[in-house]
This record gives structure tokens, C-alpha cells and sequence, in this order.
């Protein structure tokens, strides 16, 4: 088994995802917003013919097509979402929207998504309690409008992704989320780790440590529900070490220095799982997939602007000026994200980074250079005690590859 998914084709000439952020308008103003979303919609942004014409570019990257993701802000902000969605979808784009947990958030625009041709959307769900999570997205409702448009999309068989960001405020919350999204049921839970960009701040950062504790969570919590990271990529290298670890009946304890926060963690997820009678897996659920920032993704602003992560606001051009495809395969920025022999620091001397390669976002985020070490990863190049097993499980892996 792989436990690391390739894209089905070559990441650097066609990403399997494309997010478009709609529109930065938003009847929330949570603490970490990238967008740094405002009441009204932005008179520059693309209107209904550019967007059309973006989701043509989207087509021209061939098949398989990408999964293409309107974002927002709030893409029921804009009049024109359901025309937007069925234009794409009409065009044999896979889509999906994220919307927020707002009175727009309701059945009827659901049901026009549905009809308009979404396959899926992804809500935000940051604590497991009204009060926890309407404290971090600031407007009081919005934990009672998220979990009821999750429930009604369910119903009328729309895919639902809970995406959650964790942060010191919701750290060891996390479990009772665990909980929650396999009591009600997602097709993946994804755990967003913080890029302090937009509204978040460095301050409701988690430390390395607790990063590891949490990602060692989520390979745990994968024997259970499909579960994965966003902008969380060391999780690749932890998959890695637990796989090799499981293989050999190492106890993980004994090889990997573990923050105290991983055991509690722990214990809160065996007593749920107790209490639900779940049973675990023998391999996760669902591997993590061997993308990074423009390569395999790639994200579209609100102005056209064509960025490798919606967390790193480096521009490679314009789809106002320039095709989407062309910045995408050779534009300088893209090309240089892909070059791992470019990244620095422990990165650089990494024998994962061919496989995981760090946030480019957080790097950019902390020090104004997307080609510097991910911050807040642990990990000492070469520490790993079975780099025989390790360099059999990375042979498999292609194209990225350290030079
Ligand atoms: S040092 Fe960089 S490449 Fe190595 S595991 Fe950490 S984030 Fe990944």
C-alpha cells in the first residue's frame, strides 16, 4: 500500500484542486480569516464573464479535471453562485463550495446548489459547543447554523468536508470535535493548521511541539473516520514514521519524543471511542495526498490574482491578463515552489522534503520567504533511526524527488 497518494497526473502541468475565492464578503468575522472578510463585496473582483472564463481555463488543464473550489468570504454573497455553479459543473468540472455558517446557510440555497450541479461543500466547525465555537467566529447563531446546514445538506445527499483550525483556543477540544463529525457524519475531516496571514495572529499559534502532538492525533483519529491536514505537511513525514514504527511492532513512545499535549489527546480519544464503540482500522482511512503549494494547487483571488496556497499571497500573474494554465505550469514563482533543492534551512536537508516539503505559506507567513525551513516543524533531518525502511517507502514516490 502507498501511503502517500500521487496525484493521477503530473502536479506541475495540471493541479488537482483549484480554489476560487468568490468574493472577500462575510456576515462573520472570525479571529483567523485569511481573507480578512468584510461586510460588502468588492466592486474589483471578477464579475460573472471573467469568472465564466476562469472556469473555462479550469477546463483547458485537461482531464482529469481539477476539483474546483468556490470560496469566499461567503460565496452565497454573490447573486451569481448558482449560474456560477452550473456553468461548472455544465463544463464536467467536479465542484464544490464553501460556505459559511450564516442565515444564508439553508436549506433552499442548498438545494439550489444541488440542483445547480455541487457535489459537495466544506463547513467550519472550530469548537465542539455553541459557546466554544461562536466565540471564535465572533457572531453568536453561527455554531447552530453551521451543524443544522450540515444535517439538511446530508439529507439531500450533498458531500459535506468539516474543516477545523486548530489553535491554542481549541487545542484539546479537538477529541470532543472527533465526536462530533463521526456522530453526524463528513465525508473527511480536515484540520487546518495556522498560516498567520489575514486576521490570524502568531499569538493563537499552537507550538512545534503541540503541532506534532496534534498531527500524531490525526493518524490516530484516521484509524477511525477519514481525516487529513490542511497546510499541516509534516503530517506526510508522521504517516511515514507510524507506518514504519506499526510495520516493524515498535512502540511509537520509545522512537519519537512525544509533547505531553499528544497523551492527553490520546486519552480523550480512547474514551470516546470507548464510549462509542468504535473499532479501529488496521492502515488510516485516507492518505495524505503528495501535493504542496503550486504543485497540485493552486489558488485564484478575489481580483484574479493566481496564488500557489490561499495562505501564501505571492502573485504569479493574472488570469485578467494571462491564461490560469500558463501561470500555472511556467509561471517563475510556481516553477521555483516545485524545486525542492531551493528550500532552506532544515527543509533543505531534509530526506522527507521530497515527499513533504513544508508549508511554504507558514515559512513565507514568519519570514518573508517562501523558500525558508517550515517553522513550526520539530523534526531533525536524519534523526529518524530507520532510514533503510524509510528510503524503501520513499522509492515509490515520484516525481519530487531531492536532486
Ligand atoms: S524539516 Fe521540512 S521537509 Fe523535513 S519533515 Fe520538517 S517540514 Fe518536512
Amino acid at each position: 500500500m502507498d501511503y502517500i497518494r500521487q496525484p493521477v497526473s503530473e502536479p506541475s502541468e495540471r493541479p488537482f484542486m483549484i480554489i476560487w475565492e468568490t468574493t472577500q464578503a462575510c456576515d462573520l468575522a472570525c479571529r483567523h480569516c485569511r481573507a480578512e472578510a468584510q461586510p460588502l463585496h468588492d466592486p474589483k473582483a471578477l464579475n460573472t464573464q471573467e469568472a465564466k472564463a476562469l472556469l473555462n481555463q479550469a477546463v483547458a488543464f485537461g482531464r482529469p479535471h481539477p476539483l474546483f473550489i468556490f470560496t469566499g468570504g461567503d460565496p452565497f454573497k454573490r447573486e451569481d453562485i448558482f449560474e456560477l455553479v452550473r456553468y461548472g459543473a455544465d463544463l464536467g468540472l467536479p465542484v464544490a463550495v464553501s460556505p459559511s455558517g450564516t442565515p444564508l446557510l439553508n436549506p433552499a440555497n442548498l438545494q439550489r446548489l444541488k440542483e445547480a450541479g455541487a457535489k459537495a461543500i466544506s463547513l467550519s466547525i472550530d469548537g465542539s459547543t455553541a459557546r466554544r465555537h461562536d466565540d471564535f467566529r465572533r457572531v453568536p447563531g453561527s455554531f447552530l447554523l453551521t451543524t443544522a446546514g450540515w444535517r439538511a445538506a446530508r439529507e439531500m445527499n450533498l458531500k459535506v468536508q468539516i474543516n477545523t483550525t486548530v489553535t491554542r483556543y481549541n487545542l484539546h477540544d479537538l477529541p470532543n470535535i472527533f465526536r462530533l463529525v463521526q456522530q453526524q457524519g463528513a465525508l473527511t475531516w480536515s484540520l487546518f493548521f495556522l498560516v498567520p496571514t489575514g486576521r490570524a495572529k502568531q499569538e493563537d499559534e499552537i507550538s512545534a511541539g503541540e503541532y506534532e502532538a496534534v498531527m500524531h492525533f490525526l493518524y490516530d483519529v484516521s484509524k477511525y473516520i477519514s481525516a487529513k491536514p490542511t497546510e499541516g505537511h509534516h503530517y506526510k513525514r508522521i504517516v511515514l514514521q507510524r507506518v514504519i514504527l506499526e510495520e516493524k511492532g515498535l512502540p511509537v513512545e520509545q522512537y519519537i519524543d512525544m509533547h505531553p499535549s499528544y497523551y492527553l489527546l490520546k486519552q480523550d480519544l480512547d474514551r470516546i471511542v470507548g464510549e462509542l464503540n468504535l473499532t479501529p482500522r488496521e492502515t488510516i482511512k485516507r492518505t495524505p495526498m503528495h501535493i504542496n503549494a503550486g504543485n497540485g494547487f493552486v489558488f485564484v483571488s478575489v481580483r484574479g490574482e493566481v496564488f500557489p496556497s490561499g495562505f501564501l499571497p505571492l502573485s504569479g500573474g493574472n488570469v485578467r491578463h494571462r491564461s490560469l494554465v500558463d501561470i500555472y505550469r511556467n509561471s517563475a514563482l510556481f516553477q521555483e515552489l516545485r524545486d525542492v533543492n531551493l528550500y532552506e534551512g532544515r527543509c533543505g536537508l531534509c530526506e522527507f522534503v521530497g515527499v513533504c516539503g513544508g508549508s511554504r505559506s507558514r515559512a513565507f507567513a514568519m519570514t518573508g520567504d517562501p523558500m525558508a525551513e517550515e517553522p513550526f516543524c520539530d523534526y531533525q533531518p536524519g534523526s529518524f533511526p530507520f532510514q533503510k525502511e524509510l528510503a524503501a517507502h520513499l522509492e515509490h514516490l515520484q516525481p519530487v524527488v531531492k536532486k
